[in-house]
C-alpha cells in the first residue's frame, strides 16, 4: 500500500474552485472553507486512500476528504466488516480537477496503476488481463449524498479481449456478453451523457424483431449485435470510438464524476440545502463482485431498524442471481429479506451479525446494501437511514433504552421542525383518492369537510346545531374572515402566497390550508367552486392536504394527532434540559387549552383585537369608533367590557396558575370599519320609503367621513399601538378593568390567574408611563371593589420599535417585562413592509442577498443585535426584567437557539409549534453544552 505518491502542494489549493458559484449563497461557507484549509495544513494529503483485505488508511470521521460513501467503506473495511477492495481518490482531488482546468494534475494521474495495484494484490485478478480480468465500479460519494451526481459505473474494464478471459472464468458467456452489454450503456449514458432510451430503443427493436419479451431471453449474438450498435451511437453522437483501453475508460469515468459536481441538479440540491459548493466529491474505484453468478449468488439492500415506523426488526429485501440495479430498478419483484434465511442460512446469519454490528459501531440505524458472489457475502455500503419522523423518534428513544445513545444524543437527532408533520392530523396512508387540483402547501394537516363560501355561512353550518365540518373556500381571506376560518377544518384560497393572510392566520390555528390553488374558480355569487369541468357546489365535500397542497374531491380518513409514548418521552428529556421557557400565542381559551397540552408555560401574547369581530361585537367596535364624543365613546366601550372579560376568565382558568401576557388594542381602527365603497353600495341601496331613511342615511354619511378621517397613507408607521392608548385612554381603561376584573372573578373561584399587561408600540419611555398610570389606576380602583389586595400583576411592554431597543434603559424603568415583537421589529428595522414584501423577498432569497425570509427566521446579525441591546440595556435597569420573544420567530429552530444565546427567559409561539419549541430550546442548551466543553479541553 502506498501513502507517500502525495502531490506538491500548491498555493492554489487554497482557494475554492471558480465553477462553484453557488457557495455565495449557502450560510456556512465561511466554515467549511476554513475546515478544508485547516485540514490541507495539518494532514498529509495522499490523493489515494485504500481499503479492502480487513484493512483501510481511513475512517468514518473523514467524510471531508473521503466523501460519505469512502469514509463508510474505510470504516466498514476497519472494523472486519468484507467489503470488495478499493480505493478513493479524496475530494480534495476535485478541488485540485477544477483548479487545474478540469483535469488532474500529472503526478497525481500517474499514480493511478499504482492504487489499482492494490485491487489487483488483494483479488488476485488484474486490470486488462485477458486471462484473469479484474472488473471495478465506479462511483462518486461527496461528503452529502444528494441527488444529479453521477450515477455507477459497473463492468469497468471489460473490452473484446477481457470479455473472452471472463466469459471463460464465469463459465457464461451470456452473461458476460451482458455484463459488457451493460457497461457499455452505462459508460455511453453515465459518461458521455448519451440519452438512456436511446440505448433502450436498440434493445426494444432487437426484442421486437425476435418476438421476445425479457432481456433474458436476448442470446448471445442478439448481445453481440446490440453492443455493436450501441457503440455505433456512441461514435455517432461523440465522434470518437468507445474505449478500449481499461485505463483510458477509468480516467474518463473519474472525471465525468468530478464534473458531476457541479451539474445543475447538484448545484440547485445544495443551494436548497445550504451545502457549500466548495467541497467537493470523492470518487470511490472497487472491485465488482457479482450477484448473477447463478442461484448462489444475490444481492439485496436493507435496514437495522425500520425506517417506516421504527420498529426494532431486520427490514430489506433481495434478489436471486441479480445484480444490484435490478433491485432498484423493478423490474424483477424482490423478496422480503427474511425469505434469505431460508435460500442461504448461513449468509443470512452473517448479515445480521454483521449489520447489527454495523449498527452498534455506529449507534444508528444502518442502511446497507450487500452482495454474494458464489455463497461469498460482501458488504458495499452502510450510511446512516434516513427515516420518517415518527420511526426517527421511536429509534431515538429505543436506543436510550438500549444504553446505545444518551438522551442529549437521542434530542439532537430529531429535526424540531419535523415535528409539525406530527402535530396535524393526517390522511390515513391507506386511503384512496382522487387529486382535483394543487395549490401551495400553505398550512400542514390534512381535513376533509363540507364547502362553503362565506364566513357567516361557514360559522352558521359548523355551529347552531348544524355542527358540520366545513372547508371554508375564499378567493383570499381577509380579517373579517377569522371567525369564518376559525369555525371551520380546513380552508382553501385561490390566491395568495404562503404569507398570504390566510397561510399566516391558519399555521396560527393549527388548520390546514390549501392557498393559492390557480386551478380553482371561486364563486361566490353561484355559491360554487369550478376546477376544470368539475363544479362542486355549496355543501359538497372536499378534502385538503395542507402538507401538499392538495385538493381532493370527497371525503377521506385521517389520522388524528397524538403525544405518543415515545414524544411524550422526548418531551420530557427537552423540559429536563432547557432553559428558555416556552410559552404560546393564543387569543382564545380554545387554543390556550390546546397549548397546554402540546406543554405551553403560560401565554406569551394574547391579541384582544381578534375577539372583536365576532358579529354581535363589531357593531359595538364600529360604534365606540364613530363617537363623537368621549360619553358615547365611553358608552359603547361600556357595552364591550363583559364580552372580554368573559374571554380573559376562559384564558385564565384555562392556563390557571400560569402568566398569561395581554396586549391592549394594536391595530389602526379602520380595520374595524368597512370598506368605503361597501357603505357607498349601502347609500344607493336606502330606500327612500322607508320611514328611518334620513336617520340610516346620516349614519352611514358619518361613517363614510370617519373613514375619510382614519384613512392613514401608511396605517402601519399610523395612528395604531399605544397611541391610539395615549389619544383615547378609556379604551385602555376599559382592557385594564376587563382584564383585572375577570383575574378576580378567576382567583375568586378558586383557580390562579396571572395577568401580566402589556402595552404595544412604545418607542419612547413617556409613552409607557402614560399608559402605566391609566392602568395602574384601574388596577387600583378593581383591587379595591374586589378586596383582592393579593392579585399578582405586571405591565411592562412590547420592544417592537427600533427605538425602543436604543432605549431600553430608560424604558425599563416603567416596565416589569419586555416581549420583543420581532415581526415589527424586523419590519422597522429592514424597512420592509410584510405586507409589500412578498413582491422582491422570494427574489431576493433565490439570488442570495439574504439568506433567509428575515420573517421566518430572525435576522440575527441586524435586528439581532437590538434584540440583544434591548436585553443587556432593559436588565441594566432591572436586573430581573422578565424578557421574551412573541413574534412568528418565536417557533424557528434558529431563532430559538438565538434566543436562547442572548438570555432571553421565553420564547413564545403558537400552540402547534410549542412542542417544536421545547425541543429546539434543548437542543440550544445542548450545543451550548458542547462548545463550551470543547473550548475547554
Ligand atoms: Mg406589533
Amino acid at each position: 500500500m502506498s501513502k507517500k505518491s502525495a502531490p506538491k502542494k500548491t498555493s492554489a489549493t487554497k482557494t475554492p474552485a471558480k465553477k462553484t458559484a453557488t457557495q455565495k449563497t449557502t450560510v456556512k461557507k465561511g466554515t467549511a472553507a476554513a475546515g478544508i484549509k485547516k485540514s490541507k495544513l495539518s494532514t498529509p494529503n495522499p490523493p489515494y486512500f485504500y481499503f479492502g483485505g480487513g484493512k483501510a488508511d481511513g475512517h468514518a470521521g473523514m467524510k471531508d476528504v473521503l466523501g460519505g460513501k469512502g469514509a463508510g467503506l474505510a470504516e466498514m473495511s476497519k472494523v472486519g466488516v468484507p467489503v470488495p477492495p478499493g480505493f478513493t481518490i479524496t475530494t480534495e482531488v476535485c478541488t485540485l480537477f477544477y483548479e487545474n482546468g478540469m483535469k488532474i494534475p500529472d503526478d497525481i494521474d500517474n499514480e493511478l496503476s499504482k492504487a489499482m495495484g492494490h485491487i489487483e494484490k488483494i483479488t488476485g485478478k488484474k486490470f486488462g488481463d485477458p486471462a484473469n480480468p479484474l472488473l471495478v465500479s465506479v462511483r462518486s460519494g461527496a461528503k452529502f449524498s444528494m441527488p444529479g451526481m453521477m450515477d455507477t459505473v459497473l463492468n469497468l474494464g471489460l473490452n473484446k479481449e477481457t470479455l473472452e478471459g471472463f466469459a471463460k472464468l464465469s463459465g457464461d458467456e451470456r452473461f458476460a456478453c451482458d455484463s459488457y452489454r451493460r457497461f457499455v450503456q452505462m459508460f455511453g449514458n453515465v459518461v458521455l451523457g448519451i440519452d438512456k432510451e436511446t440505448f433502450e430503443e436498440v434493445i426494444e427493436a432487437k426484442k421486437q424483431a425476435r418476438k421476445i419479451k425479457h432481456d433474458s431471453s436476448l442470446q448471445v449474438e442478439d448481445l453481440n449485435d446490440i453492443i455493436k450498435k450501441y457503440k455505433h451511437i456512441i461514435k455517432k453522437k461523440t465522434g470518437e470510438d468507445f474505449p478500449d483501453d481499461p485505463y483510458q475508460q477509468l480516467r474518463m469515468s473519474r472525471d465525468a464524476v468530478f464534473r458531476s459536481w457541479n451539474n445543475p441538479r447538484a448545484i440547485s440540491y445544495r443551494k436548497l440545502n445550504n451545502i457549500p459548493g466548495n467541497l467537493g466529491t470523492a470518487v470511490n474505484v472497487q472491485a465488482m463482485v457479482f450477484g448473477n453468478m447463478g442461484n448462489n449468488s444475490g444481492t439485496g439492500v436493507g435496514f437495522t431498524r425500520n425506517p417506516a415506523t421504527g420498529e426494532k426488526e431486520f427490514y430489506g429485501e433481495y434478489l436471486l442471481n441479480a445484480q444490484g440495479e435490478d433491485v432498484v430498478a423493478g423490474i424483477r419483484t424482490p423478496q422480503p429479506i427474511k425469505d434469505l434465511k431460508n435460500d442461504m442460512p448461513v449468509v443470512f446469519d452473517q448479515l445480521r451479525k454483521i449489520t447489527s454490528q454495523l449498527e452498534k459501531h455506529y449507534r444508528d440505524v444502518q442502511d446497507f446494501e450487500f452482495t454474494v458472489e458464489n455463497g461469498k457475502l460482501y458488504m458495499l455500503q452502510t450510511r446512516t437511514g434516513k427515516r420518517t419522523v415518527q420511526a426517527a423518534l421511536k429509534i431515538a428513544v429505543d436506543m436510550v433504552k438500549e444504553k446505545l445513545i444518551t438522551k442529549e444524543e437521542a434530542l439532537m437527532r430529531i429535526e424540531p421542525s419535523a415535528l409539525d408533520q406530527l402535530l396535524h392530523p393526517r390522511l390515513d396512508p391507506a386511503a384512496k383518492y382522487e387529486v382535483i387540483a394543487k395549490g401551495l402547501p400553505a398550512s400542514p394537516g390534512a381535513a376533509s369537510g363540507v364547502v362553503y363560501f362565506t364566513s357567516e355561512e361557514a360559522v352558521e353550518a359548523a355551529t347552531a346545531g348544524k355542527g358540520k365540518k366545513v372547508i371554508l373556500v375564499r378567493q383570499e381571506t381577509n380579517p373579517d374572515d377569522i371567525e369564518g376560518m376559525h369555525a371551520s377544518v380546513g380552508i382553501l384560497t385561490s390566491r395568495g402566497g404562503m404569507t398570504s393572510h390566510a397561510a399566516v392566520v391558519a399555521r396560527g390555528m393549527g388548520k390546514c390550508c390549501v392557498a393559492g390553488c390557480e386551478a380553482a374558480r371561486v364563486r361566490v355569487d353561484k355559491k360554487q367552486l369550478q376546477i376544470g369541468k368539475l363544479i362542486i357546489k355549496e355543501g359538497e365535500v372536499i378534502t385538503l392536504n395542507g402538507s401538499t397542497g392538495e385538493v381532493i374531491i370527497g371525503d377521506v380518513a385521517t389520522i388524528e394527532p397524538e403525544l405518543s409514548g415515545e414524544f411524550a418521552a422526548l418531551m420530557e428529556w427537552a423540559d429536563e434540559i432547557r432553559h428558555l421557557r416556552v410559552r404560546t400565542n393564543a387569543d382564545t381559551p380554545h387554543d390556550a387549552i390546546q397549548a397546554r397540552k402540546y406543554g405551553a408555560e403560560g401565554i406569551g401574547l394574547c391579541r384582544t383585537e381578534h375577539m372583536f369581530f365576532s358579529e354581535e361585537r363589531l357593531p359595538i367596535v364600529q360604534e365606540m369608533i364613530l363617537a363623537d364624543s368621549p360619553e358615547e365613546r365611553m358608552n359603547a366601550l361600556d357595552k364591550l367590557l363583559p364580552f372580554q372579560k368573559e374571554d380573559f376568565k376562559g384564558i385564565f382558568e384555562a392556563m390557571d396558575g400560569l402568566p398569561v401576557t395581554i396586549r391592549t388594542l394594536d391595530p389602526p381602527l379602520h380595520e374595524f370599519l368597512p370598506e368605503k365603497g361597501e357603505i357607498e353600495k349601502r347609500i344607493k341601496e336606502l330606500d327612500k320609503a322607508d320611514e328611518e331613511y334620513d336617520e340610516k342615511l346620516n349614519r352611514l354619511k358619518k361613517t363614510l367621513l370617519r373613514i375619510e378621517e382614519l384613512k392613514e397613507v401608511n396605517p402601519m408607521l399610523g395612528h395604531r399601538g399605544c397611541r391610539l392608548g395615549v389619544v383615547y385612554p378609556e379604551i385602555t381603561e376599559m382592557q385594564a378593568r376587563a382584564i383585572i376584573e375577570a383575574a378576580c372573578e378567576v382567583n375568586k373561584a378558586g383557580k390562579k390567574a396571572i395577568p401580566e399587561i402589556m402595552i404595544p408600540l412604545v418607542g419612547h419611555v413617556n409613552e409607557l408611563r402614560n399608559q402605566r398610570e391609566v392602568v395602574e389606576r384601574i388596577v387600583n380602583e378593581t383591587k379595591a371593589k374586589y378586596n383582592a389586595r393579593k392579585l399578582t400583576y405586571s405591565i411592562g411592554t412590547m420592544i417592537e420599535i427600533p427605538r425602543a431597543a436604543l432605549t431600553a434603559n430608560e424604558i425599563a424603568t416603567e416596565a416589569e417585562f419586555f416581549s420583543f415583537g420581532t415581526n415589527d421589529l424586523t419590519q422597522m428595522s429592514m424597512g420592509f413592509s410584510r405586507d409589500d414584501a412578498g413582491k422582491f423577498l422570494r427574489y431576493y432569497v433565490d439570488k442570495g442577498i439574504l439568506p433567509k425570509d428575515p420573517f421566518i427566521s430572525l435576522d440575527q446579525e441586524g435586528v439581532g443585535q437590538l434584540v440583544q441591546m434591548g436585553t443587556d440595556r432593559g436588565r441594566a435597569t432591572k436586573p430581573d426584567l422578565k424578557v421574551g420573544i412573541c413574534g412568528e420567530h418565536g417557533g424557528d429552530p434558529d431563532s430559538i437557539a438565538f434566543c436562547h444565546k442572548v438570555g432571553l427567559n421565553y420564547v413564545s409561539c403558537s400552540p402547534f409549534r410549542v412542542p417544536i419549541a421545547r425541543l429546539a430550546a434543548a437542543q440550544a442548551t445542548i450545543m451550548e453544552k458542547q462548545k463550551t466543553s470543547e473550548r475547554d479541553k
